[in-house]
């Protein structure tokens, strides 16, 4: 018999640039190709003019209807399974704990992020219904039969939280209030609390005070990118977008104010081209802000500008996941942790016993988000495989135990004494 480890999760794999990680030196986008000017804007989905019927399921076989928000959002492919309007299993979990839900158009997102897979350099290719954002579809459906369907019991519904994801749109702002109002119309925020994703680039600190005064519970930002340089890079002037750090900050700086201590967080993602010891520094200027951070693993989106690079080495990701959960909830500051010349971390700042403690514990390498209804440190939004495939999980959308822990701890290459990584039941196995 022979055990063949999934090449990507060999503890030491190579990142862009050639270490275990992935350098800025070597992330950079591609161009986005040129669009004809009649598939701009939604061109497509407005010249054929379908009009939609309830729900619709991705599907680039027919054409997409022209659906537009308030009346219609998208829902993420684990939300619609919970909700059994479409059909599917999880790997390891039965359902979501967070009803994601995204705004829609048929000119979709106006910005251009170059890891997203909503961005508008893909008009001619795919309408913005049938485009994948990390990594799965996003059925739409009326809002209302949402906001319905769950407010008729929302103490015994498994979602713990509900977000509203506003994408760069002219009437994104205007309708985020409008979708909050339905939704409030028939579940109480106090039995399913309320998250907002914004989009800081359209608003001003006035629409942050309104989403709070409607119920909103906490607000985020998505900075994504961990520093000013690899945000202009990838999501502002570097591939023509129209979002600027300047900006993000200024709206995180608004929720600050107005959600209030532990109310307010910004989304990073890790492996982009940034430094350990850069994107652990946000973390820290993040919580001592008050706020959180909640973590993504830099995956090549499919159809994205940054298609054609490595997902984050699992080294580097472990070691950001593992000092990320100290310094957002042990009290552990990136002061007190060390890095070697590459930034990376060689040493998390507590003494090994007590880091051995919190590794098994589990929780740090959970998926990081808005909290539930578990634990402050648990995530509702789990959002099961939205940053690498089943076969190499980055963040688990359950708890990991047993060879899932092994390969954590390979990955961060702590194993102990006498433990080996090739026991882990995902090893497939040939016959020799
Ligand atoms: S603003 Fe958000 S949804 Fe739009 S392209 Fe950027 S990351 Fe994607």
């Amino acid at each position: 018999m022979t055990c063949l480890k999934p090449e990507s999760t060999i503890p030491g794999e190579t990142g862009a640039g050639g270490g275990d990680f992935n350098a800025a030196s070597a992330m950079h986008p591609r161009a986005p190709e040129a669009i004809p000017s009649d598939l701009k804007n939604g061109g497509r989905v407005k010249s054929n003019s379908v009009a939609p019927e309830g729900l619709y399921l991705p599907n680039r076989n027919i054409l997409t209807p022209q659906m537009t928000s308030p009346e219609y959002v998208q829902l993420s492919t684990a939300a619609a399974i919970t909700l059994g309007i479409m059909p599917g299993k999880m790997h390891g979990c039965e359902c979501t704990r967070c009803l994601n839900i995204l705004l829609t158009y048929p000119e979709g997102c106006r910005a251009n992020c170059a890891y997203c897979g909503l961005a508008r350099h893909r008009e001619a290719e795919r309408d913005y219904a049938d485009r994948n954002f990390i990594r799965v579809d996003w059925p739409a459906v009326p809002m209302e039969q949402i906001a319905e369907t769950v407010g008729k019991d929302p103490e015994a519904s498994p979602f713990h939280r509900m977000c509203i994801s506003m994408i760069t749109h002219p009437k994104s702002d205007k309708d985020t209030v409008s979708v909050l109002k339905t939704w409030t119309k028939y579940v109480d925020p106090d039995a399913i609390p309320i998250s907002i994703l914004s989009n800081p680039t359209t608003m001003v600190r006035d629409d942050v005070q309104t989403l709070r005064d409607l119920g909103s519970d906490i607000f985020t930002v998505a900075l994504d990118a961990a520093t000013p340089e690899l945000f202009d890079r990838t999501r502002g002037k570097g591939v023509q977008s129209p979002h600027t750090w300047k900006k993000y900050w200024e709206i995180l700086e608004d929720a600050r104010d107005i959600f209030g201590p532990q109310k307010f967080g910004a989304h990073i993602i890790v492996g982009m081209g940034e430094t350990e010891q850069e994107i652990l520094t946000l973390v820290q200027r993040l919580v001592d802000m008050g706020g959180h951070s909640h973590m993504f693993c830099f995956y090549p989106e499919q159809g994205s500008l940054m298609d054609h690079l490595p997902a984050t080495p699992r080294d580097q990701w472990r070691r950001v996941q593992l000092a990320r959960y100290l310094i957002d909830y042990c009290d552990v500051r990136v002061d007190h942790m060390k890095f070697d010349s590459e930034g990376r971390v060689a040493d998390f700042g507590i003494p090994k016993a007590e880091l051995e403690i919190t590794i098994d514990s589990g929780i740090a390498f959970r998926t990081s988000g808005c909290p539930g209804k578990f634990a402050e440190d648990i995530s509702a939004c789990d959002r099961p495989y939205g940053d690498s495939p089943v076969s190499d999980i980055a963040s688990y959308p359950f708890q990991p135990e047993g060879a899932h822990m092994r390969r954590i701890r390979s990955q961060l290459d702590m194993l102990r004494p006498g433990e080996t990584y090739e026991d882990g039941e995902e090893f497939e196995e040939l016959d020799s």
